[in-house]
């Protein structure tokens, strides 16, 4: 059996503690990091895990025939398997990305903590403390709080069920139509802006692709209600930062809650960090939880030796 090659980028520590994991779960496999295979080798190796792996070393496997990444988000990985595809260095190889029921129960709790924390307006809370001041504000029901999810995958459908549990009242909205129980669902770019007139927490759970890139922006930030507020756990190049805070200057959007960004960490100079209206967290809404993210890319490895079967693999033209 040929080695698994660990592609990665994390610190040494984080890369340890993978490899410690998967020694554990996958015993009969032998998983070396690039600098540890030679060349004759390396033109052997089938399959690769992949954690921000550089463009140029997965370009020394030209054999892979698949790649299971250990992250939910891929758009890095697509844009250097086109890449390297493009300049003929790499054959076509199947790209597997993380699906761990682990993390969509991540993303759901954090897609709750903080739909609360805008709907029980803790932002302006907060902001009432800091000049000392006691006002009670009205508190609208959940049942009358209309929260929207853009994105109907993996983490977007938990989400939504989560926040109907909640008495929140659901809509999603992605490329393909669904059928989620308690979740008035919607289609393709036509009917975006139907559910954005009634919405009033907008949650993006999209993946960055060509379609998304910049997708919220003024002109879609517009078609909320005034006062609107907004979610992103996405990817940061979904949003158009420049309009997002033109909005919250101009009261067109209440609040923003922003999880991720083009640059991380965010630079210091960021006018992002400073605004009374954005919420900045340090991309934590669902990390990848090591003990079952380790778990469910041995499964697949262990599937694919004993099978031959991929799992379902992201559409490289589609982008996710
Ligand atoms: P997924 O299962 O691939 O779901 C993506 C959803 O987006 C699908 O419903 C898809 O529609 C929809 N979509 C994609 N392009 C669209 C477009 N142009 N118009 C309308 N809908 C579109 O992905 P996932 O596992 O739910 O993850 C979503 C993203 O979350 C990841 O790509 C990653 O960027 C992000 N993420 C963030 C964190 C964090 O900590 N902040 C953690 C994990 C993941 P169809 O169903 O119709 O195909």
């Amino acid at each position: 059996m040929q080695p698994i090659v660990f592609i990665n980028n994390i610190s040494i520590e984080e890369q340890q503690n993978w490899l410690a994991q998967f020694k554990l779960l996958l015993p009969n496999e032998v998983i070396l990091l690039p600098e540890q295979i030679n060349q004759a080798q390396a033109e052997k190796v089938q399959i690769a895990i992949a954690a921000n792996p550089d463009a140029k070393v997965i370009a020394r496997f030209p054999n892979l025939v698949w790649v299971q990444s250990l992250w939910a988000g891929v758009e890095a990985l697509v844009a250097a398997v086109k890449q390297l595809q493009a300049e003929n260095m790499l054959p076509s190889l199947q790209l597997v990305r993380l699906v761990d029921p682990q993390l969509a129960q991540t993303m759901a709790e954090a897609v709750l903590t903080w739909t609360l924390y805008l709907h029980r307006q803790i932002p302006e809370y907060i902001a009432q403390q800091r000049q000392k001041k006691w006002l009670q504000l009205d508190q609208p029901k959940a049942q009358d709080t209309r929260v929207s999810v853009l994105g109907s995958g993996e983490l977007g459908v938990n989400a939504m069920q989560v926040l109907a549990h909640h008495g929140y009242r659901v809509s999603g909205w992605s490329r393909t139509a669904k059928n989620i129980p308690q979740v008035t669902h919607y289609q393709g770019s036509s009917a975006l802006p139907e559910m954005l007139a009634q919405t009033d927490i907008l949650i993006c759970l999209l993946p960055l692709t060509e379609q998304t890139t910049g997708l919220i922006n003024r002109a879609l930030l517009q078609h909320l209600p005034k006062g609107a507020k907004l979610i992103n756990f996405g990817r940061g190049g979904i949003v158009n930062h420049q309009d997002l805070i033109e909005c919250l200057d101009e009261e067109q959007i209440g609040h923003a809650v922003l999880d991720v960004f083009e640059q991380e960490p965010l630079s210091a100079s960021s006018p992002l960090w400073e605004h009374q209206k954005i919420s900045v967290l340090p991309h934590i809404s669902a990390m990848t939880n090591l003990a079952t993210a380790s778990k469910v890319a041995a499964d697949n490895i262990s599937a694919y030796r004993t099978s031959g079967n991929i799992p379902v693999s992201v559409d490289l033209k589609r982008g996710y």
